[in-house]
């Protein structure tokens, strides 16, 4: 392998799935027994605030359940040992790369454990329900939402990813269908600024033909060899 330096990685449900937490498209296209247009749209949250607000003070206690698996663990310690540059941009909403111990994350969808106020703007780390209205602790008005990036509406971030994808010099997608843009042309603009790509994934994307090489499997096996192999070289 010749010499890397600067390394992104993009990570998707498919990386904690192991952990418990239901992949978005399972083979029935449904989410935890949801159509997504019925909970993460703000179309949805406007039409049955209820509905959305359960749905995601579940997801909010599956996220809490959870524990992460040896490939969450696997990145916090290309992390900790890399001494190049390193971000891993996750779609996903749990934190399940942070209680592994990783440290260069960024959360492009949101995340299950934020709240942010419609009324003042402001965020807050929330482990709780929203169902019943709590008031924000800025401005004490019952304004809160979940703090999630939902279809129709801007990723988080985008400049922040776009800089470090065109100084990467090897991009890896783990667990991730590529089907939900902007993420799923990532690889295309990583190629074109002459990254080596590497899709790790139980089974082939949409995007695969992007990338130099895949490798399917699980990722609690595939992430692990593939950190030994990028630390031992
Ligand atoms: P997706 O469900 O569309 O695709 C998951 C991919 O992971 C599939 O290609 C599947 O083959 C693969 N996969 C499943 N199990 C795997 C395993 N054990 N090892 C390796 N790969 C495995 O998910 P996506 O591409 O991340 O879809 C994007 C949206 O899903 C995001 O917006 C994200 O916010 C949302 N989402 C997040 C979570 C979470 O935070 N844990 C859970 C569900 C959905």
């Amino acid at each position: 392998m010749t010499a890397i330096r600067n390394i992104v990685i993009l990570t998707g449900a498919g990386i904690s799935a192991e952990s418990g937490l239901r992949t978005f498209r399972a083979e029935d296209g449904l989410w935890e027994d949801h159509r997504v247009e019925d909970v993460a749209t703000p179309e949805a949250f406007r039409r049955d605030p209820e509905l959305v607000q359960r749905f995601y003070d579940e997801r909010r206690a599956g996220v809490l359940a959870a524990r992460p698996n040896p490939a969450h663990e696997a990145l916090a310690r290309l992390d900790r040992e890399w001494d190049g540059e390193l971000l891993i941009v996750t779609q996903n909403i749990d934190d399940l790369h942070e209680r592994a111990g990783a440290a260069r994350v960024l959360h492009m969808h949101g995340e299950a454990l934020s709240v942010w106020c419609l009324a003042c703007d402001a965020r807050h780390h929330w482990e709780g329900a929203l169902l019943d209205g709590p008031p924000c602790p800025s401005c004490g008005q019952a304004a809160l939402r979940p703090d999630i990036v939902w279809f129709g509406e801007m990723p988080y971030r985008m400049e922040e990813i776009f800089r470090a994808i065109s100084r990467a010099d090897m991009f890896v997608s783990i667990g991730t269908s590529g089907a939900v843009y902007p993420a799923a042309g990532f690889v295309q603009q990583a190629s074109s600024h002459r990254a080596r790509t590497l899709e790790l994934n139980l089974e082939p994307s949409q995007g695969s033909h992007w990338f130099e090489e895949t490798r399917l499997g699980a990722a609690s096996v595939l992430v692990p060899e593939w950190v030994e192999e990028v630390l031992g070289d």
